[in-house]
């Protein structure tokens, strides 16, 4: 059989851990016996990112602005415990973080459905897609706690000298103070990546903030998405999508009643919130994806779930783990199928849809890793990542000579 031919390369992050393990059984069994694959590879394992001054989390990310598509394995974030674990001399930031600094892009997070593991809400038939805003806010706000009364107020200083000043509150005892901000820029950004993703995947786009009490702050945000929205109309009534926004508590009653199928885009600490919920309800975490979207059109998939660390130790004793490589799997389908549609490489993209259903088929026919024979429906055979993944290209053999 002739491999399937890649004409650009993609930007492939290697990580950390369990998902480490996997991502090279997932190469050496399901993509290279098939694919003639090309990848521009960087190690984004810890010991090289500490090796390198973490420089090679940067040049993977330039990789993906000059190339367009990339699929990443979970890294680990450094804490104190890893700074020891792996004697680093620094303590490194996020990849993720880094990336997304780069990029300046939004994380839309989508559950693989199966018929056989049951959403918590009955009515949910499609995925939900949570879009959220990865900037500012709460995650960068400044924090005071006050020891007596007093008046706390909001002052801003142009560049031009202008200053404006507000009162915040004639405290009449101690309390606590937050200030946040966000961008017109980052909100447009944002706001751009979600009408795009909403056309590429051709599902209606739903927003929601609390501009009835916030109505300077999440006001901007909703305006912000008016005017994106205004440049993204014809295409949106070409193809039969609606974008809906409405106040948030009015859309969690809504998702929760609805059938799904639709992008939820959340400003940050929502989408954190809700991004958490909705993926436990339609079932697992390691059944959960991940791309991350710039404004101007470059992907980076992975799975949502970390590198499995427990797993991880269990098998550098010797055990053969259950660690579900479903996501991982989807990151790297995900990635090619795009490859193929920016390259108009049928084939490639046909591929990834194969190797898709032979996943999918291998658990629909009761052939699962623990996490998921503990969820599903039926009679099941629990087994592990190296039994799973040699089933799944068992299948996938067939699928491709069909
Ligand atoms: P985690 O790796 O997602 O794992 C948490 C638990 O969820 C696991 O112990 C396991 O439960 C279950 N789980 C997650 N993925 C699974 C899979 N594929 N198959 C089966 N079970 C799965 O989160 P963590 O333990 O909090 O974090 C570990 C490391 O990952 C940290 O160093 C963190 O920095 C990093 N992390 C990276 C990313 C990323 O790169 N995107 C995201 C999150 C965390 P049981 O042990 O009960 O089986
Ligand atoms: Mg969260």
């Amino acid at each position: 059989m002739d491999k399937i031919r890649m004409t650009t390369p993609l930007v492939e992050m290697d990580g950390d851990e369990m998902t480490r393990v996997l991502w090279k059984l997932i190469k050496d069994e399901l993509l290279l016996p098939f694919v003639d694959l090309k990848t521009e590879y960087f190690d984004l394992g810890l010991l090289e990112r500490d090796r390198t001054n973490d420089q090679v989390t940067i040049e993977a990310a330039e990789a993906t602005k000059k190339y367009g598509v990339a699929v990443k394995c979970a890294t680990i974030t450094p804490n104190a415990q890893r700074m020891e674990e792996y004697k680093l001399r620094e303590m490194w930031k996020s990849p993720n973080g880094t990336i997304r600094g780069i990029l300046d892009g939004t994380v839309f997070r989508t559950p693989i459905m199966l018929e056989r593991i049951k959403p918590a809400v009955r009515t949910w038939k499609k995925p939900i897609t949570i879009a959220r805003h990865a900037y500012g806010d709460v995650y960068k706000g400044t924090e005071l706690r006050t020891t007596e009364p007093g008046t706390a107020e909001l002052i801003f200083t142009g560049e031009s000298g202008k200053v404006e000043k507000k009162l915040v509150q004639k405290m009449g005892g101690p309390g606590v103070l937050q200030g946040m901000h966000n961008l017109d820029s980052s909100i447009e950004s944002f706001a751009h990546s979600c009408f795009k993703y909403a056309i590429d995947t051709k599902q209606d786009l739903w927003f929601s903030t609390k501009d009835t009490i916030s109505k300077l702050y999440d006001g901007t945000f909703k305006e912000i998405f008016e005017k994106v929205c205004e440049g993204y109309k014809a295409e949106f009534e070409r193809l039969g999508l609606s974008y809906f926004y409405t106040l948030i508590d009015d859309a969690v009653a809504r998702v929760i009643r609805s059938e799904g199928g639709f992008i939820w885009a959340c400003k940050n600490y929502d989408g954190d919130v809700m991004s958490d919920m909705v993926s436990t309800a339609f079932g697992s975490l390691a059944m959960m994806t991940s791309v991350l979207v710039s404004p101007d059109g470059k992907y980076e998939f992975e799975a949502a779930h970390g590198t499995v660390t427990r797993h991880y130790y269990r098998y550098l004793k010797g055990e053969k783990t259950s660690t579900n490589p479903v996501a991982t799997i989807f990151a790297w389908t995900g990635a090619l199928k795009k490859r193929g549609e920016l390259d108009r490489l049928t084939e490639l993209v046909a591929f990834a849809g194969k190797l898709e259903d032979a996943t999918l088929d291998t658990i629909r026919e009761g052939t699962m890793t623990g996490d998921l024979a503990a969820l599903a429906e039926g009679e099941v055979r629990s087994v592990t990542s190296w039994e799973f993944i040699a089933a799944i290209a068992e299948r996938l053999k067939k699928y491709l000579s069909k």
